[in-house]
């Protein structure tokens, strides 16, 4: 199944005159979705991505394949129930990137522990045969033993339940190296400019898309029966795209909102477990979770109107996240134990008539429309949901008659490249990421050359084989593709990231063929290191 993707041999793919029967826009998740379920169905798939495959929301997640406790606490019991069946399926379909993970909510009230062991039981319930581990209420010490680094003063005990986590942007990758293993040509850091519309005034039809290469400027009209728009929170530009000249521009559909991660070392929260708050005073949740040998905290909920590529996080967000961190860890994490900032913007619907401003009240839940022209637009959901998502998508492409039928339900049980047994993501990411293809990964040049490895565990880390993977293999162009996306190291520890920047463009050149410029990606690093 690995398969060399050499650009140039993609392009001229791309430039050839023929039809093709789906053309998607968006390599997030939702996008490579649709390609993955099209391209296995047996229809001919292209896909173009303005930057990166996840560069979008899909790599900013908090990377848990969840049904959501919180929507559980809405009531969304349907969306809760499906997003826990398609949970079991990340963690079959990729289990070298997607493990299940312990969860402890720790109680500081005397109700607590009862009151959410109830609806954790429920969560059970709901996930039946498909649960990762039952659900148990846990005394005081046995809550501090499993989470080391819980606040101790006031503690009542806590409950102990099971979800998933995965490498959001290693998964992305993954969807785009199978859907292209099977047929699909699937580009990044190409961009949907224009529609093509036909057909006479009054009755303009989709057909296809002018596709920018971004690296060379180089236009290409790409014909297709059917174009889905899987932009994520950029789906109103395209939907734009799509409007009669002279025509009032249709109010936007999306209403991003705004969540911010921190990352900090792994001390604050040793051991294996996650923390989760469902409440906090001001009615919040806060979690902590391990994560390549570090922690995560988060998250926020701020409504957002720009759609930046890199929304800033405000100071408020950073504030919130290190004073509740504070309250229920033991050391409370400083400013300066800060080792990235990232910030990713969800793809809230908004329904017709809203004005967006209270996003936590908005759905999960996902979108599809099918425009007059036949434009297939999608967003909202989950991470979790996008397999759901993409048959949901066929399934009106199909009953609008833009694609021929053909049975679905053929990604539930489809193993994703390398799929083989792996290690929680409590471990520094390594070679272990790599599944049933790490055996090529060590037949490249440099596999034991290390050029960044974890610290605290001496483990795992960036190899110069891996930054030859990534080139050869996963479609990396850049410093960002490889030091964001292929290696997490720009989220785990920005500053890192930007001392690793100048090695890893070396190896790139080399394997591309051109000069490498990393000024772009020190900036970003910066930023990613930079606290308002
Ligand atoms: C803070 C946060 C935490 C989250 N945590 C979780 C979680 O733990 N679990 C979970 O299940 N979900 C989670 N989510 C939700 C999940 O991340 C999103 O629902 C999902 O990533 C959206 O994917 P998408 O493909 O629709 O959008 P995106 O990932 O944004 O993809 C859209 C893509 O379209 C591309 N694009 C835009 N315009 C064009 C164009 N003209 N031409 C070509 N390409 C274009 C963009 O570059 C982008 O890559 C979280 C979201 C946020 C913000």
């Amino acid at each position: 199944m690995s398969q060399a993707l050499d650009r140039s041999s993609l392009l001229q793919r791309l430039q050839e005159p023929r039809e093709w029967d789906l053309a998607v826009i968006g390599g997030g998740a939702t996008g490579l979705g649709v390609a993955l379920d099209a391209a296995v169905r047996g229809f001919s798939v292209v896909l173009v991505e303005s930057h990166d495959f996840a560069q979008g929301t899909s790599s900013r997640a908090t990377k848990l394949a969840h049904g959501g406790v919180r929507y559980l606490a809405q009531g969304d019991i349907g969306l809760v129930r499906e997003a826990l069946h398609e949970r079991s399926a990340i963690l079959a379909n990729a289990p070298h990137v997607a493990q299940r993970l312990p969860f402890v909510m720790p109680g500081y009230h005397w109700w607590e522990r009862g009151f959410y062991g109830i609806g954790l039981k429920m969560y059970d319930a709901l996930a039946g045969r498909q649960g990762l581990g039952a659900t148990e209420w846990l005394s005081s010490r046995r809550t501090r033993e499993l989470l080391p680094g819980v606040q101790p003063r006031g503690l009542w005990g806590g409950v102990r339940y099971w979800d998933g986590q995965f490498d959001d942007a290693r998964f992305a990758l993954l969807l785009a190296r199978t859907a292209a293993a099977r047929g699909a040509l699937v580009l990044n850091h190409c961009e949907a400019v224009a529609l093509l519309r036909e057909g006479a005034d009054g009755g303009r039809q989709v057909r296809g898309l002018v596709v920018r290469d971004t690296e060379t400027g180089i236009e290409t009209t790409v014909r297709a029966r059917c174009v889905v728009n899987a932009t994520g929170v950029w789906v109103d530009a395209v939907r734009d795209m799509d409007r009669d000249e002279g025509a009032p521009r249709r109010p936007p559909m999306v209403a991003p909102s705004q969540g911010v991660h921190l990352i900090v070392d792994r001390h604050f929260l040793p051991g294996s477990h996650a923390l989760l708050v469902p409440k906090t005073d001001d009615g919040r949740v806060m979690f902590a979770v391990p994560w390549y040998g570090k922690t995560i905290l988060g998250t926020t909920d701020t409504p957002r109107h720009d759609l930046a590529r890199e929304p800033a996080p405000f100071a408020e967000e950073v504030a919130f996240i290190l004073e509740q961190a504070g309250r229920y860890l033991l050391h409370a994490p400083q400013r300066s134990d800060v080792r990235s900032i990232w910030v990713g913007l969800r793809p809230l619907v908004k329904p017709s008539g809203e004005d967006g401003e209270n996003t936590k009240a908005l759905s999960r839940e996902h979108t599809v429309i099918v425009g007059r022209s036949g434009l297939i637009t999608v967003t909202g959901g989950k991470w979790t949901t996008y397999r759901s998502m993409a048959e949901d998508v066929l399934d009106h492409a199909m009953a609008r008659g833009l694609l021929a039928r053909r049975p679905g339900g053929v990604t539930a049980k489809l193993p994703l490249v390398g799929a083989a047994p792996g290690r929680p993501q409590a471990e520094p990411p390594g070679d272990h990421l790599y599944g049933s293809e790490a055996g090529l990964l060590h037949t490249l040049p440099g596999a034991h050359h290390w050029l960044w490895r974890d610290a605290e565990t001496g483990r795992g880390g960036l190899s110069e084989a891996m930054v030859r993977f990534a080139a050869r293999y996963e479609m990396a162009r850049d410093v960002e593709d490889v030091l964001a996306r292929r290696c997490r190291l720009l989220f785990l520890d920005a500053a890192e990231a930007a001392r690793q920047a100048d090695a890893v463009a070396a190896i790139l050149a080399e394997e591309l063929g051109r000069e490498i410029d990393t000024t772009a990606f020190k900036a970003l690093a910066a930023a990613y290191h930079r606290l308002p």
